[in-house]
């Protein structure tokens, strides 16, 4: 695919000739300087951005050729998004934040609460934060605050995450648990994981390694990811410790944004 920008006369060749296959199930990042077009690159995948020369084909479908609705569908449902802000609504509670899919799933005009807050629960079981659905964001650390978006973008069991700088507003610490969460769910959900970052030692966890610059992408290769136990916490089932109680740092981080 390529895309370029412009912006009056000035056109920006972001993405010249970029040629790749991501396989079912592999957990890949996108590794590059600020400005080499990751963000871009991961739009036009995730069908946020159709504006872009070539060809994108996922699960044997053209995204060019999908109508509309079929697109926002593939969006909403094939895909699951995880950004750098975590994009909570702080007046919503957690588990209210997590069933927010529900409201924009095709043609639901009446979203059943009941299985929906069902269906939120389960996922942040599955993210480890599953006694903290009443809390509110602001309640949360970083750490956790992003675990809930994870929660949201597993609402509707996608097959793809696009992942973009997913762990840019976490210490180090924090971040190698979303990646080892990231692995768990690319391990036990067979969910294929894609995570943009220009943070080196995040690339160094994924599997495989994409780089783009100077409008290109270029395959790194393989290297053995770290296995998913270590990084993923609490050791605990979900059921049993309260996951506030890792040690995560003080709420001083309030960057809670609506998109
Ligand atoms: P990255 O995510 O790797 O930091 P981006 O994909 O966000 O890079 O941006 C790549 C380049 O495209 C940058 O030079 C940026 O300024 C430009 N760009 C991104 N979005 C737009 C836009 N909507 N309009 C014009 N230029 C853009
Ligand atoms: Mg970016």
């Amino acid at each position: 695919m390529r895309k370029a920008y412009k912006t009056g006369k000035l056109v920006n060749e972001v993405l010249r000739d970029v040629e790749f296959e991501i396989g079912d199930g592999e957990f890949v990042s996108i590794i590059g300087p600020s400005g080499s077009g990751k963000t871009t690159l991961l739009h036009a995948i995730g069908g946020l951005d159709r504006d872009y020369g070539g060809e994108i084909e996922v699960d044997g479908r053209s995204l060019r050729s999908l109508s509309d609705v079929e697109l926002s569908d593939y969006r909403n449902r094939f895909v699951g998004f995880v950004f750098q802000s975590f994009y909570l609504l702080p007046h919503l509670t957690v588990v209210e934040n997590v069933a927010l899919p529900a409201l924009f799933a095709r043609g639901d005009r009446t979203v059943d609460d009941d299985a929906a807050r069902r269906r939120a629960q389960e996922v942040l079981d599955e993210v480890e934060l599953g006694t903290r659905g009443d809390s509110k964001p602001t309640m949360l650390s970083g750490g956790q605050r992003q675990r809930v978006a994870i929660a949201r973008a597993l609402f509707h069991r996608p097959k793809l995450m696009l992942c973009d700088e997913p762990t840019g507003n976490l210490d180090s610490k924090m971040g190698t648990q979303i990646v080892g969460l990231f692995r768990k769910l690319n391990r036990d959900a067979g969910i294929t994981v894609v995570i943009v970052t220009h943070d080196p030692k995040i690339s160094a966890a994924t599997e495989r390694h994409l780089r783009v610059e100077d409008g290109q992408l270029f395959d790194d290769g393989r290297t053995a990811a770290e296995p998913a136990a270590p990084a993923a916490e609490p050791a605990a089932p979900a059921a049993a410790a309260e996951p506030a109680a890792e040690a995560e740092p003080a709420r001083a981080d309030d960057r809670e944004v609506s998109p």
